[in-house]
């Protein structure tokens, strides 16, 4: 329990001295803060989320750490530093010359970062992250959770994207029901965490194919956690972040509504887009829209789907239901 909370303090402390770097060093504010605006965000944004800088130095935070009093293996421990390969007595900061965003649990403190390069062409990845620790387990994690959970509550709605920036821009946009699953594929207990608070999800993953077919498995588990799920497709090569910036919010909004199909639809469109006018891939298609409705608990619901299946196929109902028994029984 101590060490749990040392690991929290060390983590808000971090969050603190980022921050401070962001708005009060010439670094951070030509290089951190600059980037931050140009990308969009306002200073309301900014403090929100308590966005902050790393300086590009091998051990800023680990030096003021020390002048803290902080032990080191705190700091290693939450993986703020690295142990160095030819030297375990030695460390280095994780995160250097990047925008940090600290990542908070539901009741609002800090277990972990995301820290995006600056640099046009970084050789290492776009985004770190901080690694699991005792406070931070990834797979258990929505991003922008505690700035949205009052939200999604009222909205009875809960959107769920891709990225930071899309959490970041949507919710100074006025949407301020939106969370992330950060670039790892939905979990369960992501889900769990997202029933807590609504029935209703719906997706606005990134106008890609990798976005589309994440989409498409997301919404086999979101349906097995016993949600609505509906989906928003984006222009190709759009996200929402970058879609929020091109149209505005108003025109954004009304995307939102002219364009959120549930996920029969969706799933539906897409499978059917894959088998043309084949009647071997037709029937290979429908049977894949037909596994995700057996991931629906509520029968009444399934139902609803299989009606509406049969009608977008144009496939007899008693014939489509005769097809998802059988397929229903061979799972089982
Ligand atoms: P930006 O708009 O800043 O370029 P993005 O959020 O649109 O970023 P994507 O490439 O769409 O970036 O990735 C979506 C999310 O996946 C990111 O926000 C981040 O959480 C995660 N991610 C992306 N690239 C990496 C990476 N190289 N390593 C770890 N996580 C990543
Ligand atoms: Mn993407
Ligand atoms: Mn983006
Ligand atoms: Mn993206």
């Amino acid at each position: 329990q101590n060490e749990k909370d040392s690991q929290f303090i060390v983590s808000n402390w971090a969050k603190d001295h980022y921050q401070k770097l962001l708005h009060e060093t010439e670094e951070g504010e030509s290089i951190g803060l600059s980037y931050l605006v140009q990308r969009g965000l306002n200073q309301a944004t900014i403090k929100t989320f308590e966005l902050g800088y790393s300086l590009d130095q091998w051990d800023d935070l680990l030096k003021a750490a020390q002048k803290e009093g902080f032990e080191a293996k705190y700091l290693e421990k939450t993986g703020l530093t690295i142990v160095r390969e030819d030297d375990p007595n030695r460390r280095y900061d994780r995160f250097r010359g990047r925008v940090m965003f600290p990542i908070h649990n539901v009741s609002g403190r800090v277990i972990g970062f995301g820290a995006r390069t600056l640099k046009a062409n970084d050789k290492t990845a776009k985004y770190l992250n901080s690694p699991e620790s005792d406070i931070y387990h990834k797979s258990d994690v929505l991003y922008g959770l505690f700035q949205a959970r009052q939200a999604i509550r009222t909205e009875e709605v809960c959107y769920l994207v891709e990225g930071y920036l899309d959490v970041l821009s949507l919710h100074q946009g006025g949407i301020k029901n939106v969370v992330a699953s950060s670039g790892t594929s939905l979990t369960e207990s992501q889900i769990r965490l997202i029933g807590r608070y609504t029935d209703n999800v719906t997706v606005l993953y990134d106008g890609d194919a990798a976005g589309i077919r994440a989409s498409l498995r997301g919404i086999d588990m979101l349906l097995e956690g016993a949600l609505n799920v509906r989906v928003v497709l984006f222009p190709d090569g759009d996200d929402p972040d970058s879609y929020i910036r091109k149209v505005g919010d108003q025109r954004f909004k009304e995307y939102l509504d002219k364009n959120s199909q549930d996920f029969i639809t969706f799933k539906t469109r897409i499978v059917s887009q894959e088998a043309a006018h084949d009647p071997v891939k037709k029937a290979e298609a429908i049977r894949e829209v037909l596994q995700s409705i057996a991931k629906v608990p509520d029968p009444i619901k399934r139902q609803v789907f299989l009606q509406q299946t049969s009608t977008t196929f144009a496939i007899d109902e008693q014939v489509l239901i005769t097809e998802y028994n059988k397929l229903v029984k061979k799972d089982s």
